[in-house]
């Protein structure tokens, strides 16, 4: 198996090292990077893979059940062409700069080119500790690690930019956390992720790098991300760094929008876990929607302002743009065309969600009005509890053809019906508002030449019919605990074609049910992991 892992180190080659060899926590300056080597685990056991991924490696099956294959992404057994290291960036958290931060419990194994060219950094997040650990243990619980790992696999398949998992990988060594910060500290099973990006590197390096008025080593790392991240756009230069802001402008544009598609919502969306090239990245208490409502978070540690609730991704992705921004002043020489850059950023956000709500609704070309529908049916969405997904993958089989005087209330609000939380607490008023849009809708849809089922087919490509659901995984982890692993087997198959009916996978589809509602781990996680 080894031998088919060419593992490169331009990170390491091309970039400054740390000095200091030995781990402890520390301010590393002038430097990317800490060279630093996993601690060893008990008892590594393979839990799960991606097959994918594997194949991008040329891994088979055998490869990856082997002993070594634990070994090696449990970070016991490393080959001689493995040099871990630890990156160093900063960021913004919930607002306010928070300094060094840095990888505090992954480490990076180095590089593999895949066939088609694209290199994979493949890091263990979980291995122990290093010199950005800041008094934590550097280790990962299996709970949040079966949520990084079934996440970060369900996105890839739903067609969203994400960092990948390879492997899930129990260590056997228990680690104790305080899961709600209420004083309650348990021991829980712990578990490592190997996960891979084309790039972990994230706005907070630039950040770091700046803040501490560094701009050599600002320079050598834009200089490195713009050869190695973004080679199409050529040698770096000024103007080179001027579309290099703005590809990374367009590319968290498009990621939000997708977020916004599918009912992502990250959770912790402080600038160390905004990836450059616009994936996302760090699965910690992040949640789906399941009621439609834009006020919602899943990450109890945001309770009180609820900074990263859905509704406001797109937003806080514009004020976390505008940190990366001035953090690249010194390589620009002024603000000004940073600036003018950002000032799209609002109307652009707008333009490309709306073409989106467009093509979730079925609608082919924009036309008076079509604004103002997408917009109220934001406001009719939250008049009670409706499931995002299965509302838009209702809306598919509505028939346009028949006419609207036959459409009554009842026809109208049995085709949503399935997606209604609570149907016997409807008020006539609310009723009416929701039969007054779907009655629009339908009127819109009979002023194109799109036939339903044509309508339908695009519609389902677009609204996924599963997503994975905050009270799926938990149930996963639930017999996890138990010593059960095959729910994330199970998880994993059905989010492989999110799109597709899978009749067989029907269970997987249905709305939340009323015990996950206010369940720690379904709606309710905290930043501990
Ligand atoms: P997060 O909120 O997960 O993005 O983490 C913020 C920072 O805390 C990053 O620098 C992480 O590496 C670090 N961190 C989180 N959990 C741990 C842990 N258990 N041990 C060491 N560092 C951690
Ligand atoms: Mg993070």
């Amino acid at each position: 198996m080894l031998q088919k892992l060419d593992f490169q180190n331009p990170f390491t080659t091309e970039l400054p090292a740390d000095g200091e060899l030995e781990n402890y926590n520390r301010l590393v300056e002038h430097a990317c990077y800490s060279w630093v080597t996993p601690s060893p685990v008990a008892q590594p056991q393979l839990i799960a893979y991606s097959t994918e991924m594997a194949a991008c490696f040329q891994l088979t099956e055998h490869d990856c059940r082997a002993e070594s294959f634990a070994q090696l992404f449990a970070g016991n057994q490393l080959p001689p062409t493995i040099k871990p290291y630890a990156t160093c960036y900063g960021g913004h958290q919930f607002g306010s700069w928070a300094g060094q931060l840095g990888d505090g419990r992954a480490i990076n194994l180095g590089e593999i080119i895949d066939r088609s060219g694209t290199p994979w950094t493949l890091q263990l997040k979980g291995a122990g500790p290093t010199p950005y650990s800041r008094h934590a243990d550097g280790r990962a619980v299996l709970r949040s690690s079966i949520r990084e790992f079934l996440c970060s696999e369900a996105m890839a398949h739903l067609g969203i930019p994400t960092t990948r998992a390879l492997s899930l990988i129990a260590t056997g060594d228990a680690v104790a956390r305080d899961m709600l910060y209420n004083g309650n500290t348990q021991m829980e099973p712990g578990a490592i992720v190997c996960r891979t990006a084309p790039s972990f590197t994230r706005f907070g390096q630039f950040q770091l790098f700046s803040k501490r008025n560094d701009v050599e080593l600002l320079k050598t790392f834009t200089d490195y991300t713009i050869n190695h991240d973004f080679p199409h756009l050529g040698a770096p230069s000024q103007a080179i760094y001027l579309q290099w802001f703005q590809e990374v402008v367009d590319t968290t544009i498009d990621l939000m929008v997708h977020w916004a598609r599918v009912g992502f919502v990250h959770g912790v969306m402080n600038t160390d876990n905004m990836s450059i090239l616009g994936l996302t990245l760090d699965y910690g208490p992040y949640g789906w929607l399941d009621d439609f409502n834009p006020d919602w978070t899943p990450n109890t540690t945001d309770r009180q302002t609820r900074r990263y609730r859905f509704g406001k991704q797109g937003e806080v992705a514009g004020w976390n743009l505008a940190r990366l921004a001035e953090s690249l002043i010194p390589l620009i020489g002024s603000k000004e065309p940073l600036q003018a850059i950002l000032n799209h950023y609002r109307s652009t956000y707008h333009a490309r969600w709306s073409a989106m709500m467009m093509q979730k609704l079925g609608l082919q070309n924009s036309i008076e009005g079509d604004q103002e529908l997408i917009e109220s049916l934001q406001s009719v969405l939250c008049l009670t509890e409706i499931d995002m997904t299965l509302f838009y993958r209702a809306l598919a089989k509505i028939e346009s053809h028949i006419p609207l005087e036959q459409q009554t209330h009842t026809m109208l609000m049995q085709s949503i019906h399935e997606a209604l939380y609570q149907p016997e607490q409807i008020t006539t008023k609310v009723e009416t508002a929701i039969c007054a849009w779907l009655t629009r809708y339908i009127e819109r849809l009979k002023q194109q030449p799109l036939h339903d089922v044509a309508r339908k087919i695009a519609m389902n490509q677009i609204n996924p019919k599963f997503i994975l659901r905050n009270y799926l995984t938990q149930q996963a982890i639930d017999a996890a605990y138990q010593g059960d692993y095959s729910m994330i087997e199970t998880l994993l198959q059905a989010m492989r074609n999110p799109y597709d009916e899978q009749p067989q996978q029907q269970s997987l589809a249905q709305k939340r049910p009323d015990w996950a509602k206010h369940r720690v781990g379904c709606s309710m996680l905290s930043c501990s992991s």
